[in-house]
C-alpha cells in the first residue's frame, strides 16, 4: 500500500493528467483539415475539366452575341440599299458586297455555334459533377466544423472543472515531494506519475519493472520508471 502523501499525490497526478489529455485533445481537434484538402483537389479539378465548359460557354455566348450583332448589320445595310434613295449602281454592289460578307461571317459563326452545341453538353455534365461532388465535401466540412465546436465546448467544461480541483488535491503534499513531482512534469510533457500495473509495467510507457523497484516501491519508497522517470505508483492487487 502506497503512503497517504503518495495517494495524494497519485490524485493530483490523475487531474494533471487529465489536463494534459484535454489540452492535446484541444490542440488535435478535426476542424476537417482532410476533407477541405480534398475540397482543394476538386477544384483544381474543376479548374482543369469543368474549366472546358465554362470556356466553351463564354465562346458560345460570345458568338451568339455576335450572331446578334450582324443581323442587325444586315438589317441595317438591307434596308439603306431597298429603301430606295441608293440608285447609283456602283453604289448598290457595295452594299451588296458589304451584305455578302456580313451573311459570311454569320455562317461561319453558325458552324462553330453548331460544333459547340456538340461538346457544351457533355462538357457541361463532366462540371455538373465535380459541383456536386465539392458541395457534398463542403457539407460534410461544415457539419465536421459543428463537431469540433461542440467537442471544444465539452473540452473547456471539463478543463475548468479539473481546474478547479486542483487547489484542493495538492493539500497535504509535502513540498519535496511536491518540487520531486513537479520537476518531472516540467521534463516529462506535463506527466509526472504513472503507477505500475498488474503485469508489473509502467503505465505510461509499458517499461517493466525489475522485482527491486516493485520491492521498494511495497516499502513505500519514492522511485521514478527508469525508462520514462514517471513516479511511480503502486498498490498491490488494484491496478
Ligand atoms: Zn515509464
Amino acid at each position: 500500500m502506497a503512503s497517504a502523501e503518495l495517494q495524494r499525490l497519485w490524485k493530483l497526478s490523475k487531474i494533471d493528467s487529465g489536463l494534459v489529455e484535454i489540452r492535446h485533445k484541444a490542440a488535435n481537434l478535426d476542424v476537417g483539415k482532410k476533407i477541405l484538402a480534398e475540397i482543394e483537389e476538386l477544384k483544381k479539378r474543376d479548374a482543369a475539366d469543368g474549366g472546358g465548359y465554362r470556356k466553351l460557354a463564354a465562346e458560345l455566348a460570345d458568338l451568339e452575341l455576335a450572331q446578334k450583332s450582324l443581323e442587325e448589320k444586315i438589317k441595317k445595310v438591307e434596308k439603306e440599299l431597298y429603301g430606295g434613295k441608293i440608285v447609283n449602281p456602283r453604289e448598290v454592289e457595295n452594299f451588296e458586297k458589304e451584305i455578302a460578307i456580313f451573311k459570311r461571317q454569320r455562317d461561319a459563326n453558325d458552324e462553330k455555334i453548331l460544333a459547340l452545341w456538340e461538346v457544351i453538353p457533355p462538357a457541361k455534365e463532366l462540371s455538373e459533377k465535380i459541383d456536386k461532388l465539392i458541395a457534398i465535401k463542403q457539407a460534410e466540412l461544415a457539419e465536421k466544423k459543428k463537431a469540433a465546436i461542440a467537442l471544444k465546448g465539452q473540452l473547456e467544461t471539463e478543463f475548468a472543472r479539473l481546474t478547479k480541483l486542483r487547489p484542493d488535491a495538492t493539500r497535504g503534499i509535502p513540498p519535496i515531494l511536491m518540487a520531486k513531482y513537479d520537476g518531472i512534469r516540467q521534463r516529462n510533457g506535463g506527466i509526472g506519475m504513472a503507477e505500475v500495473t498488474k503485469k508489473q509495467t509502467c503505465s505510461h510507457c509499458g517499461t517493466v519493472m525489475p522485482e527491486r523497484t516493485v520491492q521498494g516501491l511495497k516499502d513505500d519508497k519514492v522511485i521514478s520508471c527508469e525508462s520514462c522517470h514517471s513516479m511511480l505508483y503502486y498498490t498491490e492487487g488494484v491496478v
